[in-house]
């Protein structure tokens, strides 16, 4: 199989399904964007890769959403742990993420902490905003070895679907790539009936697990690897797979001047008063871009 540049290429998403085996999935591959992302923020390794991992699983999560409609977001959040605050979400292709934690907490943990070490008894919340105007939101604990098996326990409970993911995280002299693998068994196909109960233990969820259990965090974060690649090395024994290219992934965030504007002058004249400095200007700050909206004459 030969692929071209773009087919290998970064910051793309693969949607694929096994229709005899009721499964579909995604893969994900993000380079460039993730470098741009995190170029706004002075992290230490530790928190770029947790984001990465994070912006990689909004990803996969949010090309689960109708095309083009809808947000996905992430936030994961404790009291006490090294980190405070994970957020990020994923809307039409954009992606945007920040995290707000401690250095010398995290800096005492060294450079690869596991999950618990970051944020101590944590939660991390997933909420699907669907084009239609509602909200599925789901709230687990931060108990396994990573945010991507947190995002498994979610939809095994919250969603009561069979979800295998695994995402990997490399960072070196040419940046930071992180891959990403999302399967689900789907009890009655895409658009599926009333799901009766979480079947894990149906065989072909169990043959589909398997398989796409073997694929290795090497292989998600290798640039040489095509996305088709990756599928064809899990499923080529399957006699149908069905791939489907997905949105390519760029960085957006909604922080504007006329955003904030808008937003302010909203709030009754007092309230204001209280946000003016000295010089009678509100400023705002964008977390997730780490820069301030200076608003004057409201
Ligand atoms: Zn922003």
């Amino acid at each position: 199989m030969s692929e071209s540049a773009a087919e290998i290429g970064f910051d793309r998403i693969l949607r694929f399904t096994l229709p005899d085996r009721d499964a579909r999935g995604r893969v994900v591959r993000l380079g460039p964007v993730l470098d741009e992302i995190l170029s706004a923020h002075d992290y230490p390794l530790a928190i770029r890769h947790l984001l990465a991992e994070a912006l990689a699983l909004a990803a996969l999560l949010g090309s689960l959403l109708k095309e083009g409609a809808g947000q996905l977001t992430l936030q994961a959040q404790t009291e006490a742990g090294a980190v405070r605050l994970l957020a990020c979400d994923y809307r039409g292709g954009e992606l945007r993420g920040y995290v707000q934690h401690d250095d010398d907490q995290v800096a005492a943990l060294g450079p690869n902490p596991p999950l618990f070490a970051l944020f101590g008894r944590g939660f991390l919340a997933v909420t699907f905003d669907v084009a239609s105007g509602r909200r599925y939101q789901g709230i687990v604990p931060l108990e396994g070895g990573s945010l991507a098996e947190a995002c498994e326990v979610y939809f095994a409970q919250s969603e009561q679907v069979p979800t295998l993911i695994r995402v990997g995280v490399r960072s070196g002299g040419e940046g930071c790539v992180a891959g990403g693998l999302l399967v689900q068994h789907l009890a009655e196909g895409e658009e599926g009936r009333e799901r009766l109960h979480v079947r894990m233990d149906h065989p072909h969820w169990e043959h589909v697990a398997a398989l796409a259990g073997s694929a290795r965090h090497e292989e998600l974060v290798d640039p040489t690897l095509g996305l088709e690649s990756i599928v064809w090395r899990l499923f080529h024994e399957e006699r149908e797979v069905r791939v489907e290219s997905g949105h390519a992934i760029s960085r957006g965030c909604r922080c504007s001047i006329e955003h904030y504007r808008e937003l302010i002058a909203r709030f009754p004249e007092e309230e204001r008063a209280d946000m003016r400095n000295n010089d009678g200007v509100i400023v705002i700050d964008c977390a997730f871009c780490s820069k301030a909206f200076e608003i004057a004459g409201l």
